[in-house]
């Protein structure tokens, strides 16, 4: 994980708000695990329209838990040309503020294979947390910040109901964190 390089002037109290804000509320009942687990056994079947509704079901129960408004959300079969994830290089999902919009994808970009269970929910949970930044805490950009990264990681591993590993982060040169 890298973080972004912190931005220019305008934008930096709220870049440092999210890089500090590293924990989540997170729901205290099991409905995101359940619905997690019909994800996974949806993807082992390979039911694409049961991946999508599960999923579709993930981010409303998790929307309502944060009270944001819903997004919405698509399942594509591989990776458009176009994505707005400008910053990752590892590219299996993304996030649009002005529609709230997420896309994810089944197959990844360079060799086509078909995305991991693991990896797909945690698209998923990077992505909402995108929709959080803007919806719940009113930032005016999702950065990647440490922040970010330590609330996707809480709410991936909520969702999969593993336990929370810490984060240790190296700084790098350009303000950026790795
Ligand atoms: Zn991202």
């Amino acid at each position: 994980m890298l973080t972004d390089a912190p931005p220019r002037k305008a934008n930096r109290a709220g870049f440092l708000e999210s890089d500090q804000t590293r924990t989540l509320d997170l729901p205290q009942d099991g409905s995101l695990l359940t619905i997690t687990k019909s994800i996974e056994s949806a993807m082992r079947r390979g039911r694409s329209t049961n991946v999508r509704r599960t999923c579709a079901e993930f981010l409303d129960a998790a929307s309502q838990f944060y009270k944001v408004p819903a997004c919405g959300f698509r399942v594509l079969a591989a990776r458009p040309l176009r994505v707005r994830e400008r910053w990752t290089t590892e590219l299996f999902g993304d996030y649009t503020p002005e529609t709230m919009l997420i896309r994810v994808w089944m197959r990844t970009a360079v060799r086509k294979e078909v995305t991991s269970f693991g990896t797909f929910v945690s698209t998923l949970c990077h992505e909402f947390c995108h929709h959080l930044d803007f919806q719940k805490f009113g930032f005016r950009d999702s950065w990647h910040t440490r922040g970010f990264y330590e609330r996707a990681a809480a709410l991936f591993h909520h969702a999969r109901g593993t336990p929370l590993k810490k984060l240790f982060w190296i700084p790098m040169t350009g303000g950026r964190d790795r």
